[in-house]
């Protein structure tokens, strides 16, 4: 399989370059150069574990690792998955929910970056080189990145966080890694000026490469691949139904993207149903052609706050009929502008998608809903998916809604919404009594690099 960028200059590579590159260099997403229909081979794989099947969907993108060897990387992958299914499905009421919260974090994002941080280790260790990844986070992809590749001997982390803008569970979840790759910077300042210091040292193109400094964000195929797998495990675990509608709790567009390209090569899903929190970009999208960027709001699920999806870039390149003019010149204006149209007729556009956003007031008595009715705890952005998946499921087929987060993780919001229950997982509760390991610093680039220059895995 060989990848291009969504642009157009970058073309004809294969995956261990497209995970190196991460974000194409052109500024446009990598894609494969065609999606395979595997709708013969899905007779063929009932049966297989999560593991083997994982192994062969990855194959049919992957021709350049040897299959032994991915097989050995994705069984490293979910080792460390607390349940035998490594993405169960669990039947509530009327509809049934895909557990994806059971690797080291107790998020959905562990599923994707448990492999990635393999693969960039693999890599790597071929070419004999150092990776330094730098990352700033909200709460929880630092954590699921760092636990990603805690203990790699060619890979340093450096994540920036906001000091004590983190929940104090997510905080912990880094801060208590002691591994000596593992190099957390507490920074004096807001979420927005820790991405404004990772954008200016990835702007220093010399420092960047000096420093082989590489990123794990949501752009990176690997993790769109991983994350393709579950929704066919999930179709097995489900009795192979002729159709099901699917349910997702959406932020960057990377979850339900790879539910779109399972759809694709030919996993019977009937419809996308898209959610978002009171961030809708999306669906406004969906339902008038026009993305336009708002204000980004605070919410009860704040792994969703997000007003311009990273991914979305890849589902418009296959809209536009793979035309690299076309997303180039639709992003150009979306950048100049902050708004783009896709010039469409309603009946034409895509009826793949349903969409629905959610408020918190809304989410909360979800949360409470599902609890007094079915007994089983939701966190909040499982709840803003199951909210709209049940107003627009199809009648008549089984409705499958994605759990992207434990909730004792999102204690707060559970809280409010059922102020009786303490939510815990044993994960968690250790966390307390660790010693921890933080820099402090103000948010001065300056500061930053030079931390970096005397930490780098050089
Ligand atoms: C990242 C995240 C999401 C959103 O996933 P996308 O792939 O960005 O759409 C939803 N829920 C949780 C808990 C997350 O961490």
């Amino acid at each position: 399989m060989k990848y291009r960028s969504t642009r157009g200059r970058v073309t004809g590579i294969r995956f261990k370059q497209a995970v190196m590159m991460g974000l194409a260099t052109d500024g446009g997403l990598l894609v494969p150069h065609n999606i395979p229909d595997v709708s013969n081979k899905l007779a063929a794989w009932t049966g297989l574990s999560f593991e083997a099947l994982a192994t062969q969907i990855m194959s049919h993108y992957i021709d350049d690792i040897p299959a032994e060897d991915l097989a050995a990387l994705v069984k490293k992958s979910y080792a460390r998955f607390d349940h035998e299914k490594v993405t169960p499905i669990v039947s509530v009421g009327d509809f049934y929910v895909l557990e994806l919260f059971h690797g080291p974090t107790l998020a959905f994002k562990d599923v994707a970056l448990q492999f990635l941080g393999n693969v960039f280790e693999y890599i790597l260790d071929e070419k004999n080189e150092n990776l330094n990844i730098l990352g700033a986070t909200s709460g929880d992809t630092g954590s699921a990145a760092i636990e990603a590749v805690r203990g790699k001997s060619n890979i340093n982390i450096f994540i920036l966080f906001p000091q004590g803008k983190t929940s104090p569970i997510q905080e912990m979840q880094m801060t208590t890694v002691l591994d000596a790759n593992v190099l957390n910077i507490a920074v004096e300042g807001s979420f927005d000026d820790c991405q404004m210091l990772m954008k200016d040292i990835f702007s220093d193109l010399e420092f960047k490469s000096e420093y082989k400094l590489g990123a794990v964000n949501s752009v990176n195929w690997a993790r769109v691949l991983a994350q393709i797998v579950y929704y066919f495990y999930a179709w097995y675990q489900l009795d192979k139904p002729a159709a099901f509608d699917v349910a997702v709790p959406t932020g960057n567009f990377g979850n339900i993207f790879a539910a779109y390209l399972a759809r694709q090569m030919g996993l019977p899903i009937n419809k996308l149903i898209l959610a978002t929190n009171s961030n809708d970009i999306l669906v406004r999208f969906f339902r008038t052609g026009i993305y336009q960027r708002g204000e980004v709001c605070f919410s009860e699920s704040p792994a969703m706050d997000i007003q311009v999806s990273s991914n979305f870039e890849r589902y418009l390149y296959y809209k536009l009929g793979g035309s690299c003019a076309k997303v180039t010149e639709f992003m150009a204006g979306f950048i100049d502008s902050g708004v783009a149209r896709l010039d469409f007729n309603t009946r034409e556009f895509d009826e793949t998608f349903l969409t629905g956003s959610v408020s918190d007031v809304e989410t909360l008595h979800t949360i409470r809903q599902i609890y007094e009715e079915h007994n089983y705890l939701v966190d909040p952005h499982t709840a803003v998916g199951i909210r709209v998946g049940r107003q627009q499921r199809t009648a008549g087929i089984p409705l499958l809604c994605l759990s992207t987060a434990h909730p004792a993780k999102f204690e707060d919001a559970i809280s409010r919404a059922l102020p009786a229950i303490e939510p815990h997982h044993p994960r968690l509760q250790v966390l307390t009594d660790l010693p921890t390991k933080k820099e402090n610093m103000a948010a001065d680039v300056s500061l930053v690099k030079d931390f970096i220059r005397r930490h780098a895995a050089v």
